[in-house]
């Protein structure tokens, strides 16, 4: 179930910037405070006054990392910011990004989100010719790619560098007197642009945007960069539009997101609402309530009950303020934190036959223990909703499930999971019924369900002609 740092999937990363803001840096801890869930290892703000750059990042969350008095000091109407999950590269400060590299050009700054599935290859290639790399992160290559003369002295340069990569990003680079915003071909993860009077913005979720005071625009269209200095936004694809299709990632919906986030077009509450609604005609159940995981379990529980008529209860009580489960040193430790984070309440389950409803399951130790807990309480009948396919492949985009050995569901039968578990009964949402949320449903990356490679893993260099005119 989700909730733990070690059973549930984890995405690196969450991304920030604005331009044209006085006093940036505050703006920028705002956006990264509201951007939190997607990374908690480490975060950094790099601001410009248009000629000096500053910077703060550390390990920890954005309000362990930047005190009032930092903020004050990162003078700057520009900037980028990061939140960090590791999924490439170790957890240590060296990979905690922005990335900043001082080129024969100037400063370059760096903040990314997603996974560079050729990023060894380009990596070797620079290391064999002599680079140095600073971090073991696979975001770095983009800055050799931008310092390398084949590309410095191309007019078209920050297009043809992002087309040589393959796999899943968004991007946010800085220089002294622009910010510049990518996303892939594939559109595998989310990028919006906002505004507010003169001032504009980009984040990795819309809920960054609405809490710092910036009305939501539009999202980055796959294959697109935006480029906003003093003459205002301008866009640019860096590839052609023909060859690319949609592979959304789909766990963006079914997790990582935050619920008042809206996401490839949709708001994510009304998806996971609507998954809950799919998931009770595709495995109903008679029961006396239906009980979420908190949090990301809440808006398909609401689905569940609601399709169902069966009441929706709270069975488990979530303590926010419980340390980071993956850092404790023991399995005792974890296991007690874990405890902790979410509570049972034995008055609403004792005696009942309850339907759980969680988002996913990875490894399934939390879920069996989740499970234990409400037995415990005198539950009656447990029967556990999952609201997305069982997850039996791993991800090569930027989700950290990244063999079938950590997959309970690659390696057993669905009859099985549920016995490890220790449910009355298991159900998974069927691969239709994610995708019925959507009139696209090409649009959406299915392979950590049924592995078949996505066009980002398979798909050559693009050797496309670039239309962008940029020269910076
Ligand atoms: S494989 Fe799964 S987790 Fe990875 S990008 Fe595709 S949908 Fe998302």
């Amino acid at each position: 179930m989700a909730e733990t740092m070690e059973n549930s999937p984890r995405e690196k990363c969450g991304i920030f910037g604005v331009y044209g803001l006085e006093d940036a840096a505050s703006t920028l801890y705002n956006g990264l405070f509201s951007l939190q869930h997607r990374g908690q290892e480490g975060a950094g703000i790099v601001v410009s006054d248009g000629q000096n750059i500053r910077s703060s990042k550390g390990c920890g969350l954005v309000s362990e990392v930047f005190s009032s008095r930092t903020i004050k000091q990162l003078k700057g109407n520009i900037g980028i910011g990061h939140v960090r999950y590791s999924t490439t590269g170790d957890s240590c400060i060296e990979n905690v990004q922005p990335i900043i590299v001082q080129c024969i050009d100037g400063t370059w700054a760096v903040a990314h989100n997603g996974n560079l599935v050729n990023a060894d290859s380009l990596r070797q290639m620079y290391e064999e010719s002599g680079s140095i790399f600073q971090t073991t992160t696979d975001s770095e290559v983009l800055l050799h790619i931008l310092a390398d003369p084949i590309y410095r002295h191309n007019q078209h340069r920050i297009a043809r560098a992002l087309a040589q990569l393959r796999g899943a990003f968004a991007f946010l680079l800085m220089r002294p007197s622009c910010v510049i915003a990518a996303r892939d071909p594939w559109g595998y993860r989310p990028l919006s642009i906002g505004k507010c009077g003169n001032a504009w913005f980009f984040a990795s979720e819309t809920c960054a945007l609405k809490q710092t005071g910036a009305q939501y625009i539009r999202d980055l269209k796959p294959g697109e960069m935006v480029i906003v200095n003093d003459s205002g936004l301008h866009s640019e694809m860096f590839v052609d539009k023909q060859q690319t299709n949609l592979s959304q990632c789909l766990f963006e919906m079914i997790y990582f997101a935050r619920p008042d986030s809206t996401v490839f077009g949709h708001n994510v509450h009304n998806v996971r609402s609507h998954y809950g609604c799919q998931l009770a005609r595709e495995h109903y159940v008679e029961a006396d309530i239906v009980i979420p995981v908190p949090d990301s379990g809440n808006s398909a529980a609401l689905g569940y009950s609601r399709e169902s008529g069966i009441p929706l209860d709270y069975g488990f009580i979530r303590n926010h303020y419980v340390g980071r489960t993956f850092i404790m040193p023991n399995s005792n430790q974890r296991k007690q934190s874990l405890d902790m984070k979410l509570s049972v309440l034995p008055d609403v389950v004792n005696g009942k036959r309850i339907i759980v409803v969680d988002d996913s399951i990875v490894r399934g130790n939390t879920a069996r223990q989740r499970i234990h807990s409400l037995r415990k309480a005198g539950a009656k009948e447990i029967h556990l909703r999952i609201a997305s396919p069982p997850t039996r492949f791993p991800c090569f985009y930027g989700i950290d499930f990244a063999t079938r050995e950590e997959l309970i569901a690659a390696g057993c039968d669905i009859d099985e999971v549920r016995r490890f578990i220790g449910a009355d009964t298991l159900g998974y949402l069927s691969i239709e019924g994610v995708l019925s949320a959507f009139k696209n449903r090409n649009d959406y990356c299915i392979e950590c369900f049924n592995g078949k490679r996505n066009v980002a893993g398979t798909q050559k260099r693009s050797k496309s002609k670039v239309e962008c005119t940029c020269t910076i």
